[in-house]
C-alpha cells in the first residue's frame, strides 16, 4: 500500500517526543512537510507558515497539529477548508464550542478529523475495560499527581487561560475514565486551587455523580515531587483493580497483568493513533469523542475556586 503525505504543525515537546518516531517508523505515512515557527525535523521541508505549506503541497492530504489547544482551531479550520484531513492533539481544542463547529466544516467538506485521546491507547487499557465489563462499580478513584516542573519545562502556555492547568494531564485521566467505564458519570463538585500569578489551576479536586451510586472522584496535582502517580484505582463487585502509569500497568485483585515501561510508558500509543488515522482517512471517517473535554468544562462551570500560592517554575 501506498504512504500518505503528511504535514505535521507546531514542532514543541510532544511533536518530537512521539509523532516524529511514530510517524518514520510507520508505512502508512510519509512526512512530507513540518509547520513551525522555530522548530524543524531534519530532512523534511520546513515551512513557518501554514498556509503556504497548503497552497504549496497540494500533494499533502493530511495534517496533524500539535500546537497547544488555543492557536489550534484556525489550523485545522484552514486546513478542512483547503480539502485536507485533520488530526488534532488533545484536548482537541479550547472550547467545546469549537470542537463542534471542526466536526460540522469536516463534514461539509467530506474529510476526516479525529480528536486523539494517546491515553486511550495505553496498553492495559482495552484488557482493563474487558474486565470490567458486566461488572458492578462500587468505588473509582483517580489519581494523577506529577512535577510540573519535570515535565512540562517551559510551557507557559499551560498557565494561560485555554491552557487547562492540571487539567492539561488530568484530561488523559478522563479520556481513559470515559473509555473504560459503560456508564455514564457527570460531575457533581470541582474544587480548583489556582496560583495568584496564574489563569488556569495547579491542582483539582473531582466528585462524579454515578448512575448506580458508585463513588468516583479524581485527584490532580501538578505540585507532586518525588513518586509520580498516574493512576486509576477501582472496586467492584467481583474485585479490585488498579490501572497505573498511565494506562501502561494493570493489576487485578493485586496481581500483577503487565511489565511496567518505565520512563516510555506513551510508547505505543502514538503509533496506535496514527495507525487509527490511516483507517479512518480510508473510509473519510469522523471520530470526534468530546466527552472527556465536557467533564474537564463542568468542572469549570461548577469550579469552587481557591487563590494558592504563586507559583515561579
Ligand atoms: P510545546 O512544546 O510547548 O508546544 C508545541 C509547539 O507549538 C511549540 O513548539 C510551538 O512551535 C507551537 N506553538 C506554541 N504556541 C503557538 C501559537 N500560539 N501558535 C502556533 N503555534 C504555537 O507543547 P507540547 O508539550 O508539545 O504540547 C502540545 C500539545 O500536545 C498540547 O495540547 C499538549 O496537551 C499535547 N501533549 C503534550 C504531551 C507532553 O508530554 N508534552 C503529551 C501528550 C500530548 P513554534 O513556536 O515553532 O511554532
Amino acid at each position: 500500500m501506498m504512504s500518505v503525505k503528511i504535514a505535521l504543525a507546531g514542532i514543541g515537546k510532544i511533536a518530537r517526543d512521539q509523532h516524529v518516531p511514530a510517524l518514520m517508523a510507520s508505512p502508512d505515512w510519509e512526512l512530507a512537510a513540518t509547520v513551525s515557527r522555530h522548530g524543524s525535523v531534519d530532512g523534511v521541508q520546513a515551512y513557518d507558515d501554514f498556509d503556504a505549506m497548503l497552497k504549496a503541497r497540494p500533494d499533502i492530504t493530511v495534517v496533524s497539529l500539535c500546537m497547544p489547544p488555543v492557536p489550534r482551531f484556525d489550523y485545522a479550520k484552514a486546513a478542512i477548508l483547503a480539502g485536507r484531513h485533520v488530526m488534532l492533539e488533545k484536548p482537541p481544542g479550547a472550547t467545546l464550542s469549537e470542537c463542534h463547529a471542526l466536526e460540522e466544516l469536516a463534514r461539509a467538506a467530506g474529510v476526516s478529523i479525529y480528536a486523539t485521546w494517546h491515553s486511550r491507547e495505553a496498553a492495559m487499557v482495552a484488557p482493563a475495560k474487558a474486565w470490567l465489563a458486566g461488572k458492578t462499580l462500587k468505588s473509582l478513584v483517580v489519581t494523577w499527581k506529577e512535577d510540573v516542573r519535570k515535565w512540562h519545562p517551559g510551557q507557559t502556555w499551560i498557565w494561560q487561560a485555554g491552557g487547562l492547568g492540571v487539567f492539561d494531564p488530568g484530561i488523559n485521566a478522563l479520556s481513559i475514565v470515559t473509555e473504560i467505564l459503560a456508564d455514564p458519570i457527570h460531575i457533581s463538585s470541582s474544587e480548583l486551587l489556582i496560583p495568584e500569578n496564574c489563569e488556569t489551576p495547579i491542582a483539582a479536586s473531582l466528585t462524579f455523580t454515578h448512575p448506580q451510586g458508585a463513588q468516583v472522584g479524581a485527584e490532580f496535582d501538578f505540585r507532586k515531587e518525588g513518586d509520580q502517580f498516574w493512576n486509576i484505582a477501582i472496586e467492584t463487585d467481583q474485585g479490585s483493580m488498579i490501572l497505573s502509569e498511565g494506562g501502561a500497568s494493570l493489576s487485578i485483585n493485586g496481581e500483577v497483568q503487565s511489565a511496567t515501561l518505565g520512563d516510555n510508558a506513551l510508547a505505543g500509543e502514538y503509533p496506535r493513533l496514527y495507525a487509527n488515522m490511516a483507517s479512518l482517512v480510508r473510509v473519510r471517517g469522523i471520530d470526534m469523542d468530546l466527552s472527556p473535554m465536557a467533564h474537564v468544562a463542568d468542572a469549570f462551570l461548577l469550579g469552587k475556586r481557591v487563590t494558592v500560592e504563586p507559583f515561579v517554575e
